[in-house]
């Protein structure tokens, strides 16, 4: 809506139309709730010259524009994963510990087992396939020797120099 009163005009603060009643015609918001917003805003903004925001301990410590994101210290790092990744509760962690000291004991996690009657190729129920190696071979001939002392030492001896 157009209007030529210059006394209609928008407050600054909450965008809404107001008639400016006052002698100067000088008003800039509607009511003095927001005068005292738009004041406070231009406080917050003084304030900012002279009292800089801080950096957070992630704008110091961490660096991830690098090829990996990295802590400059670990501790601070720890201290600041933990609002990311929530550590189980102690219990939890307890339980955590006390089965692995089982499976320590058992010789590693146990895993489902299942014995299988061997007629050719069998599948399991763990879907493994499992294929016997064929054995119907003869071993080989075996070669014995037999030396006498004095030829033993002649040997040994002639490794001897063959490793030097
Ligand atoms: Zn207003």
């Amino acid at each position: 809506m157009k209007t030529t009163d210059k006394r209609i005009k928008e407050c600054t603060y909450c965008e809404e139309t107001f008639r400016d009643n006052t002698r100067p015609n000088n008003k800039k918001t509607c009511s003095s709730r927001c005068a005292n917003e738009v004041k406070k805003v231009r406080q917050r903004k003084e304030y900012r010259i002279d009292n800089p925001k801080k950096p957070t301990q992630r704008e110091i410590y961490y660096y991830d524009h690098l090829e990996y994101p990295f802590w400059l210290d670990e501790r601070i790092g720890d201290n600041q994963e933990w609002k990311i990744a929530v550590p189980h509760r102690p219990n939890k962690v307890d339980y955590i510990i006390g089965v692995r000291q089982v499976e320590e004991l058992n010789g590693g996690r146990k895993r489902r087992q299942e014995t299988l009657t061997y007629n050719g190729d069998e599948v399991g129920s763990s879907r493994t396939q499992v294929h016997f190696v064929e054995h119907n071979r003869e071993p080989g001939e075996v070669t014995s020797y037999k030396m006498t002392p004095e030829e033993l030492k002649e040997y040994l001896a002639s490794k001897k120099v063959d490793k030097v």
